[in-house]
């Protein structure tokens, strides 16, 4: 079964992650993870935890949502031995992509997927990653990419969720969030 965090090791990740208010536009507090990632303890306290819950999932892939997704879910990937997939904003991918647009807490925005992401392995089971969740809009778009090309989307994890917004609400997969604001 997967394990719980325990309130120390919550504290120690909590403690690490700053508020910038207003960025990039008033009104927004940013919740800045780069002082989670340049804090050894922090940030091994936190994939220790993921790698924990993680393991007994029979994860096939890591899903990274564009850019902060990729730190954390390749790192993921890697201690799993699986594969990671980025799911990319519009534009940066090489080869055929499947596109789905969404609306941002702070605007639009579009990601893609590869068309050969997982590899034409149907059913493949998938973990969307990215470091927030906020209205949703960009884990529902990922989510829908995985599925549009035929994997299962089995959950999606979030370092930090802001419950206010209600986010999760609109998205199909089970959702964790390591941090609930
Ligand atoms: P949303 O689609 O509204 O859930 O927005 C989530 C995406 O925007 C994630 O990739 C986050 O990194 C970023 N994001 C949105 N709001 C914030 C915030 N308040 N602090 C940090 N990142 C945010």
């Amino acid at each position: 079964m997967s394990k719980e965090l325990s309130n120390e090791d919550r504290e120690i990740i909590l403690n690490s992650i700053r508020d910038i208010p207003d960025f990039p536009k008033k009104g927004i507090i940013f919740k800045d993870i780069t002082t989670l990632l340049n804090n050894p303890k922090a940030f091994k306290t936190l994939m220790n935890h993921l790698e924990d819950r993680y393991k007994e999932y029979n994860l096939d892939y890591i899903a990274g949502i564009d850019a902060r997704g990729f730190i954390f879910g390749s790192i993921l990937a890697d201690r799993l031995g699986i594969g990671f997939v980025p799911v990319r904003k519009k534009g940066k991918l090489p080869y055929t992509t499947v596109a789905q647009k969404y609306s941002l807490e702070y605007g639009f925005d579009e990601v893609e997927i590869h068309i050969d992401a997982f590899r034409g392995e149907k059913g493949a089971r998938v973990l969307l990653i990215d470091d927030l969740i906020a209205t949703g809009g960009t884990a529902k778009a990922g989510v829908e990419l995985i599925n549009q090309v035929e994997a299962n989307c089995v959950e999606c994890c979030f370092i930090a969720e802001l419950t206010f917004l209600n986010g999760k609400d609109g998205i199909d997969s089970p959702v964790y969030s390591v941090l609930k604001f």
